[in-house]
């Protein structure tokens, strides 16, 4: 068997819960390096940058429409039209700027992702994400404005220690908001937040190796 699918049968029956979603994290690597998790009959994978994206799975979506594509990195607006024509969810959701655009080209187009609104769950300056101060009203302003398919809560949380912590908050304010969907969990630490009931990690490292 080939190793990443090794790997990723592996991590697959270490979580052994059919509810969870393994997004196959794949930035940076090439398809050749990807093609074997495709050929197994795996179909969420995850991109961090829309260009990257678009050259890797622009022409393999064409003719494998099972592949769910992830968008799990920043986007920047001007890339909005991009990334809908390209991506099936977004986990990165996280201005009113770019909620507006997404839903502007998603009329235009009629067009609907799935959403997961990033929230800095740890509240740190240099990172995305919606303030939890913030939050009620953001859903509520995409929801009910703007008419967009919120489907959970995603995050990045710091690495202090206390991501069980975060995790937790993080499905509380889940749960709060009446959302069935948690987007949490990378390589290192989607044991912990499975505890808190994660549906989709984002796994890379451990499945496609360290990244160059
Ligand atoms: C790269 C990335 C991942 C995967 O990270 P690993 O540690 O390699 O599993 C998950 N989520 C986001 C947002 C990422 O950018």
């Amino acid at each position: 068997m080939n190793l990443i699918v090794k790997r990723f049968e592996n991590i697959k029956s270490l979580i052994n819960n059919s509810n969870v979603k393994i997004i196959a994290v794949s930035k940076t690597f090439t398809y050749g390096h990807i093609k074997p998790l495709v050929d197994h009959g795996h179909v969420h994978f995850g991109e961090n940058k829309v260009q990257e994206a678009q050259s890797k799975w622009h022409e393999i979506k064409k003719i494998n429409l099972k592949i769910n594509l992830h968008m799990i990195g920043k986007l920047q607006s001007n890339k909005v039209k991009e990334a809908v024509d390209l991506f099936d969810y977004i986990h990165s959701l996280d201005s009113q700027k770019l909620a507006d655009r997404l839903a502007k080209y998603e009329n235009a187009t009629n067009k609907k992702l799935k959403y997961f609104i990033q929230v800095n769950i740890g509240n740190e300056k240099q990172k995305s994400g919606i303030g939890i101060d913030l939050l009620d009203d953001f859903y509520y302003y995409c929801t009910k404005e703007l008419s967009i398919n919120i489907i959970g809560l995603m995050a990045i949380p710091p690495n202090d220690g206390n991501e069980s912590i975060h995790f937790k908050n993080l499905a509380v304010l889940n749960k709060s908001l009446g959302l069935k969907e948690l987007s949490m969990g990378m390589s290192g630490d989607f044991q912990e937040a499975l505890k808190y009931e994660s549906t989709f990690v984002r796994l890379g490292s451990s499945i496609f190796g360290k990244r160059v």
